[in-house]
């Protein structure tokens, strides 16, 4: 029976002893014929064959509909012989028909038999069914039929294996695709997880689990389903089943595939990572399987090693490197997925900025500053990790999220109580002063609660430095308020609409008109007037105030050149002069300039500045002050009394003239019998050699007690209020025919 043996094709009884055919799964026969004998002789004449080790098994049907039916239920005959003439004389080719047309069943092959010549089908029809043989009854000797089930058998065998091979493909595409998109490591994980079941065609309660042996990290389980779900993310050491355990290390330490057993995959990734998989497979692996392995773990790899590269980008992109904390991004991200998640307790976010880092920076060195900033991640983390999401946001900008029961202002003002070890240094402190912001049911979007935050941290930083201001929506309006105002003092400024007052300086000894400050006045569209206090802090702010202050000075000097022939050649006109203005390194020269351009001279001029000039380097606000004198360019210090460092100011710069704040003069405070702030200005002022005016002279009460006590001139509402161009001088007039 040689040419059984070359067709693999074996009767058990000669089959190797070793296997157990009984247990190998047949090949499903289909025989359709509507006499019963041509059954029986079929299933006697190939009783026992083996094809590859593999019995055949027998399914009956004795009409063309009935085997529909079967075919119906088992999809998987590998062979049917069908007889033609049957119920119909050609119901044998109508199934057939049926097969291929209706149940799209390309891989069943056909053999058909007949008992009449006559009823043979015709060629074309053997092609287009995909029919393999055709025979009629008599020629159907025992051995012509073994060959003609064997080639059948080996055709369908191919078929399947072509199919399979095909399927093996499709998945290691798709899951090169799947897996290649970016997705974490343990969507990775259970990405293998599904694409090897699928691949060795195991149940969706599959046997598979994925260990990732990291350098720093215990190998963990990082996915897993079926009967191993429950060991999810326990150490490799803990996996209760010592055959799973043992089988993944032994992948583990030898760095390969280990096909024994179970399957145990390995993926070699980069930095000493790897996955390995394992998958108790109740069978060994067909030849097509392993090479289907290969193909699926070295496409596997690659995606694996992009995949790390992605999380290293991504770290990059999310992570600060300097003090490993999250970075902006990062903050933002996880605020996103906080208002997604709706949580139990309400959250709050703080955004803590550190005191003075930008002046530590510059004194000392950016090294030193970095130092700095590690030991306060280092500080934040070991005092609120526990509870809070900790990033640094910006430079010396750390941001803050966690439950608001936790995230108090107390807790963020303890990070700070203590001063900071800095190595081979001196123990330093720092302060921070931070804003923060719980979020209620709608927190809105995480930009918008940073910006809130920062909202709360700006006015902290102007009002409550050191501390933490906690977040108002007041506070929201007052800033969005300002900035509205902002806008439209930019397009008031642009079209013309701010112009200035003047207010007279008497002398109060004779009452003679020596000058007048000159004071902005924006009116609005509707006849209304917005006071500078409101808008110079904003133009300030913004940096608008360098161009306005500019016009100012150009206009106030033109109107007093305007004035010559009309006043004393004494009449000075004072302009106040903000600290930003001041602070231009063009400012002495630019406005020298301009008092020449408009030929007027020095003692014509006077600069009014506040106490917070001094805030800047002392010995050039002193410089500049010397060159202004030396043009004959007098400085007054305004709102005298009101600052903190007077009397140091006073001791240190050149000036000419103290102005009284209007407080001291016709405010709460001044009661000029009992109260003697003003008189002891007065008196230093004359022990210093300087010259005095009183601001906001209400009443005759006061004009005669600064008189008495020795102020040389005043300003206020008992002599005029500020006047426009045209009114001045109609009051310039009116003044010089007034009785000193
Ligand atoms: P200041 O320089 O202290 O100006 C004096 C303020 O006192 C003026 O207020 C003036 O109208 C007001 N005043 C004068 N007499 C009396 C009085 O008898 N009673 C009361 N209650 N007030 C009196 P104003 O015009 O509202 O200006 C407020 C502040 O705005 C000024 O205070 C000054 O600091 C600033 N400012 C005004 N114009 C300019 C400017 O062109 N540049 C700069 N940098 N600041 C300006
Ligand atoms: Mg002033
Ligand atoms: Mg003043």
């Amino acid at each position: 029976m040689a040419v059984h043996r070359n067709e693999q094709l074996v009767f058990a009884d000669e089959a190797a002893e070793s296997s157990n055919p009984q247990e190998q799964e047949p090949w499903n026969i289909l025989l359709v014929d509507d006499e019963p004998d041509v059954h029986t002789v079929t299933r006697l004449a190939l009783k026992d064959l083996l094809f590859q080790q593999r019995p055949l098994a027998f399914v009956s049907a004795y009409s063309a509909a009935e085997a529909m039916t079967l075919l119906q239920q088992q999809p998987e005959f590998a062979v049917a012989l069908i007889d033609v003439v049957m119920e119909s004389d050609d119901a044998g080719l109508m199934l057939v028909r049926h097969i291929r047309e209706n149940l799209h069943n390309n891989n069943i092959r056909l053999i058909l038999r007949t008992g009449q010549p006559g009823y043979a089908p015709e060629i074309d029809s053997i092609r287009l069914y995909d029919i393999n043989d055709y025979k009629t009854k008599p020629e159907l000797t025992r051995v012509r039929l073994f060959t003609s089930i064997t080639m059948a058998i080996r055709s369908y065998a191919q078929i399947k294996q072509l199919e399979a091979n095909r399927n093996g493909l499709e998945h290691i595409l798709a899951a090169s695709t799947a897996l290649g998109k970016p997705a974490g490591m343990k969507k990775f994980a259970d990405g293998i997880v599904t694409q090897l079941c699928a691949l060795l065609k195991v149940t969706e309660e599959c046997l598979i689990c994925a260990v990732l042996n990291s350098p720093d990290e215990q190998p963990k389980v990082l996915a897993a389903s079926g009967r191993f779900s429950c060991w999810m993310g326990i150490p490799l050491t803990e996996v209760p089943d010592k055959r799973v355990r043992q089988h993944l290390t032994q992948v583990l330490k030898a760095q390969h595939h280990v096909f024994d057993n179970g399957v145990g995959v390995y993926f070699a990734g980069t930095d000493n990572q790897a996955l390995a998989a394992f998958v108790d497979l109740p069978r060994a692996l067909t030849e097509l399987e392993q090479g289907l392995l290969q193909v699926f773990c070295s496409n596997i790899a690659v995606a694996f090693e992009n995949l790390q590269l992605y999380t290293a980008i991504e770290q990059l992109a999310y992570i600060d490197p300097l003090v490993g904390l999250p970075n902006r991004n990062g903050f933002i991200a996880k605020i996103e997925q906080q208002s997604s998640q709706c949580a139990l307790e309400p959250q709050a976010v703080a955004l803590v900025d550190l005191d003075n880092f930008s002046y530590i920076n510059s004194v000392l060195d950016d090294a030193f500053g970095d130092k700095i900033l590690c030991a306060v991640a280092q500080r934040l983390q070991a005092q609120l990790a526990n509870s809070t999401y900790i990033a640094r946001v910006g430079g010396d900008l750390f941001g803050l999220l966690g439950a608001a029961a936790d995230l108090t202002t107390e807790r963020i003002s303890a990070v700070f109580a203590e001063p900071f070890a800095l190595q081979h240094n001196e123990p330093l402190r720092i302060s921070a002063t931070s804003g923060l912001i719980v979020l209620h049911q709608q927190p809105g979007s995480a930009v918008e609660i940073l910006k809130n935050a920062g909202v709360a941290l700006k006015q902290a930083k102007h009002f409550q430095r050191g501390k933490t201001l906690v977040f108002q929506t007041e506070l929201a309006e007052a800033a969005r308020d300002r900035m509205q105002l902002l806008s439209r003092l930019r397009t008031a400024f642009s079209i013309e609409r701010l112009h200035l007052h003047y207010q007279p300086f008497v002398r109060l000894a004779d009452n003679a008109t020596v000058g007048a400050e000159c004071l902005l006045r924006w009116k609005t569209d509707d006849g209304n007037y917005i006071p500078p206090d409101r808008f110079i802090p904003l133009a300030e702010q913004s940096g608008m105030m360098v161009a306005l202050g500019d016009w100012v000075i150009r206009s106030a000097l033109r109107w007093r050149a305007g004035l010559a022939g009309r006043v004393d050649d004494n009449f000075r006109v004072a302009i106040n002069v903000s600290q930003v203005q001041f602070c231009e390194p063009q400012f002495v020269d630019n406005l020298i300039e301009q008092v020449n351009a408009c030929g007027l001279q020095g003692h014509h001029v006077e600069i009014e500045l506040t106490e917070s000039v001094a805030a800047d380097d002392l010995a050039n606000v002193k410089h500049k002050l010397q060159h202004l004198r030396q043009h004959g360019i007098r400085i007054a210090m305004d709102d005298f009394g009101t600052g903190y460092s007077s009397l140091s100011i006073l001791r240190s710069l050149p000036i000419d003239r103290l102005k009284i704040d209007r407080s001291f003069v016709s405010g709460e405070q001044a009661d000029l019998a009992t109260n003697g702030i003003a008189q002891t200005i007065i008196a230093l002022a004359s022990h210093m050699q300087l010259k005095t005016i009183a601001e906001g002279i209400e009443t005759e009460q006061q004009l005669a007690a600064l008189l008495q006590t020795g102020c040389q001139e005043g300003q206020g509402y008992l002599f005029s209020k500020p006047l426009d161009e045209q009114q001045f001088s109609a009051w310039l007039v009116q003044s010089a025919v007034r009785p000193g």
